[in-house]
């Protein structure tokens, strides 16, 4: 069976939930490989045989880990050579759309990025479907030069597991130089809150200049716990101070791909929408029905958000209570 390349984002031993997508969506069109970029791949081990990875190619140590992004496009790269995968799979995350780029100008390959669904096409080739422009238009695109790179979108698909070996083998792939040019000098761990990350989030709950100031979002935050969900803000949220840029969705922010995400005080300007129109279910609280944000909507209320969102969040919290 063919083999299919796909990087394992990870905290250490953690495997992040697109993981497991990624190899559900590879098991489609062969069998997965996991290629695991430093520390834990033992810890990690577990999870990636749970989601049907077959071997998993490991890379560890100072060279891979203590440079910035060019040794995971070089370590993928030797793999590509010496196996000659089907494909490779990588997260579309910042970092994973910067790997899918570099590994692409290596292999002498075509990449597409923020893909949302695969395919099998006429003849077996994998057929990418990116949604764009608001999610007016629906492209379908397909890799004809070298091995496919593709960047698929958090949330894209369902994880189903579908257990495997997962049996660990070395890498094997020797850094050049030029893969060593930017190192890092030291490591900041960020806050990390109880709600789910904001990019793997199958509910995220997002405010906007309508939520007012900075205390307001505590309504936004309160209706997100009561979900389970990340939040998230649009950019006039963000750049009045309200809530940390790390958390801004759009064009110029983090790109979601949820189950449900819920606009509030949003008016729905193009720039918020590149970042969100690919979540499947869209709902949208917004006093002005007029909003472009309700083109969008499987579901829109019509109201001030200081009314809605508090009432929403007692009922979501006495129908959990049942
Ligand atoms: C290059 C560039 C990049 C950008 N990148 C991004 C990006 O990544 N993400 C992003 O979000 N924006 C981005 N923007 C900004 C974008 O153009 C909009 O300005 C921004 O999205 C507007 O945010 P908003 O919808 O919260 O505010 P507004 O457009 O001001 O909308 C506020 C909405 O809240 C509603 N409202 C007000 N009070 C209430 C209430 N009490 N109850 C219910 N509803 C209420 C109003 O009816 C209105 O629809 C970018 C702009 C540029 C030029």
């Amino acid at each position: 069976m063919t083999e299919i390349l796909v990087l394992a984002e990870h905290d250490g031993g953690t495997v992040r939930k697109v993981t497991s997508e990624l190899l559900t969506l590879a098991r489609q069109f062969g069998e997965p490989s996991a290629v695991w970029i430093g520390a834990g791949a033992e810890a990690g081990r577990e999870r990636l045989a749970e989601f049907g990875a077959a071997k998993v190619y490991v890379a560890e140590g100072g060279d891979v880990e203590d440079y910035v992004v060019a040794p995971i496009a070089e370590v993928l790269a030797g793999l590509v050579e010496r196996l000659a995968p089907a494909a490779v799979l990588i997260a579309a995350s910042g970092e994973g759309k910067e790997v899918a780029g570099r590994l692409a100008v290596k292999t002498g390959s075509g990449v597409i990025t923020d893909a949302v669904e695969l395919t099998a096409g006429d003849d077996g080739g994998l057929v990418a479907e990116q949604s764009i422009f608001g999610g007016a238009i629906i492209v379908k695109s397909r890799v004809r030069t070298g091995t496919p790179v593709i960047a698929v979108r958090p949330n894209s698909v369902e994880a189903v597991p579908a257990p495997a070996a997962a049996g660990i083998e070395p890498a094997g792939v020797e850094l050049t130089d030029a893969a060593k040019a930017v190192r890092i000098t030291e490591r900041v761990t960020a806050e990390q809150s109880e709600r789910p990350e904001l990019t793997d989030a199958g509910i995220v709950v997002s405010g906007g200049r309508g939520v007012g100031n900075a205390e307001n979002f505590a309504l936004i935050e309160k209706l997100a716990d009561s979900l389970g969900a990340a939040v998230g803000a649009s950019r006039a949220a963000t750049d009045a101070g309200w809530y940390p840029h790390q958390f801004q969705v759009g064009q110029t922010g983090k790109t979601v791909s949820p189950q449900l995400y819920l606009a509030v005080g949003i008016s729905g300007a193009i720039q918020h929408r590149a970042g969100m129109q690919t979540a499947k279910t869209i709902m949208v609280i917004n006093k002005d029905p007029e909003a472009p944000i309700f083109e969008l909507a499987d579901f829109g209320v019509v109201g001030d958000l200081f009314q809605v969102v508090p009432q929403l969040t007692d009922e979501i919290g006495r129908r959990s209570a049942n």
